[in-house]
């Protein structure tokens, strides 16, 4: 039976969104070359998500709170004159949005504990510099002359009818 792993590897797919996390993945290399950077930038990401995330679900638990009392007595001078206290229909997406956040906030407070560890890695300077060496092996700056001019030789294709002929 043949090994998938063997085989000769595919040339990586050039989708609209398979682009743009390649450029979102090289920039990150590109603009956090260092262990220390890359710790940094990934710890904010991870809270940045957690806290997001668990304030949208606050929200949905409020709004889902203010529904259900809807059936009580209106407070007076309340402009709208109350709701009729029928269980709007978009309540089951409300729910199950709710349910998805608190899980990705469960998955998210795992991964925190994970990352922990590897956040408490530091490493002597030597190390760092070979680092920001080999981010700029993996994600040169792709508006370096060198790179545009060598970009566009690879992408010339060869089958194009010669101009000269014409
Ligand atoms: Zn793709």
């Amino acid at each position: 039976m043949l090994n998938t792993r063997e085989a000769v590897p595919e040339e990586p797919c050039q989708c609209p969104d398979c682009q743009r996390f390649y450029r979102e993945h090289d920039r990150l290399i590109r603009e956090n070359p260092s262990l220390r950077q890359q710790q940094e930038l990934n710890w904010a990401a991870l809270q940045s998500f957690r806290t997001l995330a668990g304030r949208v679900l606050e929200e949905l638990q409020k709004q889902l709170h203010d529904g259900e009392s809807t059936t009580a007595p209106t407070p007076a001078g309340d402009p709208s004159g109350g709701s009729t206290g029928t269980v709007p229909p978009e309540s089951d997406a409300l729910q199950q949005a709710m349910a998805d956040l608190e899980n990705i906030n469960a998955h998210l407070f795992s991964i925190e504990a994970l990352m922990e560890r590897i956040f408490d890695v530091r490493v002597p300077e030597e190390v760092e510099q070979i680092f920001r060496e080999v981010a700029g092996e993996l994600a040169p700056d792709p508006l370096n002359a060198d790179r545009l001019r060598l970009n566009r030789l690879l992408h010339q294709t060869p089958d194009l009818p010669d101009r000269d002929r014409s």
